[in-house]
């Protein structure tokens, strides 16, 4: 097999939330195989130190900040892009956010907050972006799921009802975007070292928890995701859609 499969010279990837975290290692590993990345994230300064970094490290990256829960905010983030004549090849919806509440005391403000930064954004961001695809024949969405798009936790509900909508928004992008030359798939993650879990990773009976019930019996490290989102984003993947890759150290198997 060539590996020439995997170069993604000549395509620009958008990987939203990767100002850190999972979407800073993707948006690394896709620079890495030769795509020109947009970095994405609401904290500009973040971002800004994200983006010198991999620069500093001779990637080909650039930086938009904005919200996408913000559509009004999305859609001129495209417009600017299609000004400035880049056009996105490849899409990674990883923004993100973890809210922790019984039910029972859950704001509706919070479940929504939720929803709209973990599902109702990639089906916005996917939107504006497989409407340009479509116009070229061509375009790779990759969502980002969770462990939770197949099963529930306790005390974050939301976050699992949008991470399950994720798995059936990629079916769904898959089922009507086909046509168009569009492939979507996802990526499933376990539980991994970043920022979102910080006050589980510092939980020693947590810890102790995951790295007992993973098979694995250890934490994800972010780097662990590039090479899946390099698969999908290339040619390697070409007639691979409607899937959803768990990189999960084997705990959906045992659960
Ligand atoms: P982090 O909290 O480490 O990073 C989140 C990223 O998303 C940051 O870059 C943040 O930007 C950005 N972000 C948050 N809200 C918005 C918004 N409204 N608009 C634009 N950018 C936003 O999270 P992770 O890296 O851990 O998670 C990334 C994705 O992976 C999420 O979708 C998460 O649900 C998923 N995931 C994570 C797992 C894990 O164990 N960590 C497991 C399974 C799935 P800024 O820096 O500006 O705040």
């Amino acid at each position: 097999m060539s590996v020439q499969l995997f170069d993604l010279t000549g395509r620009t990837a958008l990987v939203t939330g990767s100002s850190r975290g999972l979407g800073r290692a993707m948006a690394e590993g896709l620079a890495a195989a030769g795509a020109r990345v947009i970095l994405n994230g609401v904290n500009a300064a973040r971002l800004e130190e994200a983006s010198a970094e991999l620069r500093g490290r001779g990637l080909d990256v650039i930086q938009r900040a904005f919200d996408v829960t913000d559509e009004a905010s999305v859609v001129a983030a495209f417009e600017a892009l299609d000004r400035d004549g880049i056009d996105v090849d490849i899409l990674v919806n990883n923004a993100g956010i973890q809210f922790r509440s019984p039910m029972l005391d859950l704001k509706t403000a919070d479940w929504q907050r939720v929803i709209d930064t973990n599902l109702t954004s990639a089906f916005i961001v996917g939107r504006e972006a497989a409407r340009r695809m479509a116009t070229r024949g061509h375009g790779k969405v990759i969502n980002i799921g969770s462990l939770t798009s197949e099963l529930a936790r306790a005390t974050i509900a939301p976050y699992t009802v949008a991470k399950g909508g994720i798995k059936m928004l990629t079916k769904a992008m898959a089922a009507e975007w086909g046509a168009l030359g569009i492939q979507s798939n996802a990526i499933g993650p376990g539980y991994m070292v970043t920022d979102m879990n910080e006050a589980l990773l510092a939980n020693a009976e947590f810890d102790a928890w995951v790295k007992g019930r993973v098979p694995m019996r250890r934490w994800g490290q972010p780097e662990e995701l590039a090479g899946i989102a390099v698969f999908l984003a290339s040619r390697a993947s070409n007639y691979v859609s409607g899937q959803i890759i768990y990189a999960d150290g084997g705990m959906i198997s045992v659960l």
